[in-house]
């Protein structure tokens, strides 16, 4: 009897432990360009169709890191990065300019197995943000550094830092010139979203979310969104869903809007579909809060609404089912 009592420990140990481990085979990952006033009529075809090669791209990238049992936080921070690298996104190379003609980022990650979160916001040097954002949450005991305490961080931890000319692009460098000539008349929509993101659920369940953005054209100096705000432009929790927001950030702050999804499944017992829906389509655009968010729960169900014309995004699971789009179709 004695000899059967550590048996028995060990046989349910192993038990626990192969189901913390225990694969599903399954994963989904989703990511985002930004919400706005996407059309067919003002995005011309060859652009639409390098937005699309771009973004099939960074969908299989994410792929090959989940089907090879690589976590939902790599491959979140990874295909964030593709998109900071990309000159077609306003995040890291090809941000926006604020009101004093310069690049100012902003980026968070949460991972939803632990509840951990970090963030970046008001950086002008670091390559990629996202990274930095990671950084904080796993190398040091806050959620969010600014401006050149971040930037001294992310030197610290080795990350690659570039002269803020690095970001400039003559496109954003020519809205800029004009948001500052018809400053007046700007609004949000004329400031062109263009944030990216990603969610994603991995093989073993757990969930995670990363977005980066240069912000909104012409934003007041020092200004910092929703991205990098826990739970307003970006939250993972496995019990509920990950959820990556774009569009008009002080909207998104103030309605709390990625955790208020979260927090509708949870306490309304919604699904996702309709949790994003009620945030997105009834509460935010009733308040004029334009924009979108991409959101995924842990059996891989996507929610993609968004209140503007069109957003950039995509998916693709396990299985290979992928697909893009970017204007008004559902
Ligand atoms: N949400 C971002 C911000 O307000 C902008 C965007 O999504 O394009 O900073």
């Amino acid at each position: 009897m004695k000899a059967t009592i550590p048996l028995l420990l060990i046989f349910f140990l192993s038990l626990t432990f192969l189901s913390n481990s225990q694969t599903s085979g399954k994963y989904t990952l989703v990511i985002h360009g930004g919400a706005g006033n996407i059309t067919p009529a003002n995005l011309p075809a060859a652009k639409a169709a390098e937005f699309e090669a771009k973004l099939t791209e960074v969908l299989k990238h994410g792929d090959s890191i989940l089907k090879a049992g690589g976590t939902s936080l790599d491959a979140v921070e990874s295909c964030v990065r593709m998109m900071e690298n990309s000159p077609l996104f306003n995040a890291g190379k090809g941000a926006v300019f604020n009101a004093d003609g310069k690049n100012e980022l902003d980026a968070a990650i949460m991972d939803g197995k632990t509840g951990l979160a970090g963030a970046v916001a008001g950086v002008k040097t670091i390559r990629n943000p996202i990274t930095a954002a990671r950084a904080v949450m796993e190398k040091s005991n806050h959620v969010m550094l600014s401006g050149i305490g971040a930037e001294t961080f992310a030197a610290e931890q080795g990350l690659e830092i570039v002269s803020p000319e690095y970001f400039f692009t003559q496109l954003r460098w020519d809205a800029y010139m004009k948001a500052k000539a018809n400053s007046d008349s700007l609004d949000a929509l004329d400031k062109k979203h263009g944030t990216v993101g990603c969610v994603a659920v991995d093989q073993l369940g757990n969930l995670a979310a990363a977005t980066s953005t240069g912000g909104m054209t012409y934003k007041k100096y020092g200004r910092i969104g929703d991205t990098p705000v826990i739970g307003a432009g970006t939250y993972a929790d496995n019990n509920t869903c990950a959820v990556s927001a774009t569009g008009h950030g002080e909207f998104f702050i103030r309605n709390v809007v990625a955790y208020d999804i979260a927090a509708i499944m949870k306490y309304k017992g919604s699904t996702l579909t309709e949790a994003a829906n009620e945030v997105v389509m009834i509460k935010l655009k009733t308040l004029g809060g334009i924009g979108g968010i991409i959101a995924v729960d842990k059996t891989g169900n996507i929610a993609m609404p968004f209140n503007t014309s069109g957003m950039f995004r995509g998916y693709i699971k396990s299985g290979g089912e992928i697909k893009v789009a970017m204007f008004g179709e559902k």
